[in-house]
C-alpha cells in the first residue's frame, strides 16, 4: 500500500477521547485497515482502544474478546465496529475452532441491551426504487422476542389449544383456549417484556432527537388489543414521561399508527424519519428498503443503547467471495462505504460528546469527499450496476476508489 504523507502529530485534529476499534474479519478487515491508514490517521490523533475480533483471535480467547469490547464501549461510551464472521460448521472447519462461537452481534446486543438502527446513505447518480424517497428512511427495528423465540406445536388432530400463564408465587394460573381443534392445525406461542420493549422505546427516542428526525411507530394494535397495545402504550408512557418537551423543544414529532397505515404513507413519504417496527415488521421492510436504496454497501447500522451508549458498524458482512479472490491474488471491486461511514458516525458522535467541533467538522468532510467521487463517477462495481446515468468510467477496484476519496479529502483540509 503506498504510505500517505502523514501530518505531524501536533497539527493533526484531536480527538478528546477514547474510541473504542472493534476489528473483524475477512474482505472487511482489508478494506477496514486501507480506511484507516488512507482516510483517517493522516488527518486524526486518535486515543483507540482495539479489540480484534477477527475469528482467529476470537478463538484463542475463547470469545473473551467480544465480551472484553461490549464493557469497552459501556466505559468509553462510543465504538466503531468492522464486520465479523459468525462461524457456522463450515467456519468450524476453515479456522479449525474449538467451539461454534455465537454471533459477536448478539453478544454485543445483549450486553448493550441495544437496539439496531440502519440508514441508507444516499447519492444523487443512483434513484431509489420509490422515486420520492429523497432523504433516508431510517429503520429501528426491535430485536428480541415474536415469533424469533417463539415455540410452535403441529397439531396433529382434534383437541383443544389453550395458552397458560403459571406464576411463579404459586397463585392460580390464568389460561385461555387459543382455538379448538377439529381436525389437524398449527399452534405458535410467542412473548415479549415489558423491559424489552421499554429498552427499544427509550432507544427510539433517543436515536430520533440525536438525529431531529421524526418518530414514526407502528403495531397492529385494532387487532392484537393486548400484545401489540402493551407495544403501544410503553411508548406512549415513554413519550409522556421523558421526551415530550425535548422532541417539542427540537420541533420534531412523535407519530403513532396502524403497521398498515404506515406502509402506506411511507411509500408516499419524501423520507427523514425514524420508523420503529417490531421484530418481524424490522425484517421485512428493512430488507425492501436496503433494495430500494441500491446496495447493501450503502447501508449503515448503529445500535443505541438505552443508556446512551452507540456502536457503529456496516450493515453487510465480511464480503467472503471477494476475500477468497482477493487470497488468490485478484484485485476486488469491494466497496468500503458503509465502513467509512461507520467511522464518520463514531467520530461524529465522539466529537458531539466531547464538544470538539473540529472532529465533527472531519467526519463531515470525510462524508462529503466520499459522496463526491461517487457523484463524480468514480465507483466500485455494485454502485456501477445501480448508477444512473451509468458513468462512461470503468468500475474501479477498492483501493483505487479509497485513493480517490483521500485526493477528494486531502483538497477539504
Ligand atoms: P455479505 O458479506 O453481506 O455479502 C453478500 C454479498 O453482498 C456479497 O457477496 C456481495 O455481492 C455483496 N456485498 C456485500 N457487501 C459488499 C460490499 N461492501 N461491496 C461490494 N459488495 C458487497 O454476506 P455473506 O457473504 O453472506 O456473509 C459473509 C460473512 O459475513 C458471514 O460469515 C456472516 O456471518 C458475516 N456477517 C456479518 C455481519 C456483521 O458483522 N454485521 C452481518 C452479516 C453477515 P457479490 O458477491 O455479488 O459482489
Ligand atoms: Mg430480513
Amino acid at each position: 500500500m503506498k504510505q500517505m504523507q502523514h501530518m505531524k502529530t501536533q497539527d493533526k485534529i484531536k480527538v478528546k477521547n477514547t474510541i473504542v476499534e472493534i476489528d473483524g474479519d475477512e474482505m472487511t478487515r482489508i478494506m477496514w485497515k486501507m480506511v484507516k491508514e488512507k482516510l483517517l490517521l493522516p488527518y486524526l490523533d486518535m486515543d483507540l482502544d482495539y479489540y480484534d475480533l477477527g475469528l482467529k483471535y476470537r478463538d484463542e480467547t475463547n470469545d473473551k474478546v467480544t465480551v472484553d469490547a461490549a464493557n469497552a464501549i459501556k466505559k468509553h461510551g462510543v465504538g466503531v465496529k468492522c464486520a465479523t464472521i459468525t462461524p457456522n460448521k463450515d467456519r468450524i472447519k476453515e479456522y479449525n475452532l474449538k467451539e461454534e462461537w455465537k454471533s459477536p452481534n448478539a453478544t454485543l446486543r445483549a450486553a448493550l441491551d441495544g437496539t439496531v438502527f440502519r440508514a441508507p446513505i444516499l447519492v444523487k447518480n443512483i434513484l431509489p426504487g420509490v422515486r420520492n424517497w429523497t432523504k433516508p428512511i431510517i429503520i429501528g427495528r426491535h430485536a428480541y422476542g415474536d415469533v424469533y423465540k417463539n415455540q410452535e406445536i403441529r397439531v396433529p388432530g382434534p383437541g383443544k389449544g389453550e395458552l397458560v400463564f403459571t406464576p411463579s408465587d404459586g397463585g392460580q394460573p390464568i389460561r385461555c383456549t387459543i382455538h379448538e381443534f377439529k381436525g389437524p392445525g398449527i399452534l405458535q406461542g410467542i412473548h415479549n417484556t415489558d423491559k424489552s420493549i421499554g429498552s427499544f422505546a427509550k432507544a427510539c427516542f433517543t436515536f430520533a432527537l440525536d438525529q431531529k428526525v421524526n418518530l414514526w411507530f407502528s403495531t397492529k394494535d385494532t387487532i392484537s388489543k393486548t400484545y401489540d397495545a402493551r407495544f403501544r402504550q410503553i411508548f406512549q408512557n415513554e413519550y409522556e414521561k421523558n421526551w415530550k418537551t425535548k422532541f417539542e423543544k427540537a420541533g420534531i414529532e412523535y407519530f403513532y399508527t396502524l403497521i398498515d397505515d404506515a406502509v402506506a404513507r411511507i411509500m408516499k413519504a419524501e423520507g427523514g424519519l425514524l420508523w420503529a417496527v417490531k421484530n418481524y415488521d424490522g425484517d421485512v421492510m428493512s430488507d425492501m428498503l436496503g433494495s430500494a436504496y441500491g446496495s447493501l454497501a450503502m447501508m449503515t447500522s448503529v445500535l443505541v443503547s438505552p443508556e446512551g451508549f452507540f456502536e457503529y458498524e456496516a450493515a453487510h458482512g465480511t464480503v467472503q467471495k471477494h476475500y477468497y479472490k482477493y487470497l488468490k491474488g485478484e484485485k476486488t471491486s469491494s466497496n468500503p462505504m458503509a465502513l467509512i461511514f461507520a467511522w464518520s458516525g463514531c467520530l461524529r458522535k465522539r466529537g458531539e460528546l466531547d464538544k470538539t467541533p473540529e472532529v465533527v467538522d472531519f467526519a463531515k468532510k470525510l462524508e462529503d469527499a466520499s459522496l463526491e467521487t461517487i457523484e463524480s463517477g468514480i465507483m466500485t462495481g455494485d454502485l456501477l450496476r445501480v448508477a444512473t446515468p451509468s458513468p462512461k468510467n470503468k468500475q474501479v477496484y477498492t483501493e483505487e476508489f479509497v485513493d480517490a476519496i483521500a485526493k477528494n479529502l486531502q483538497k477539504k483540509m
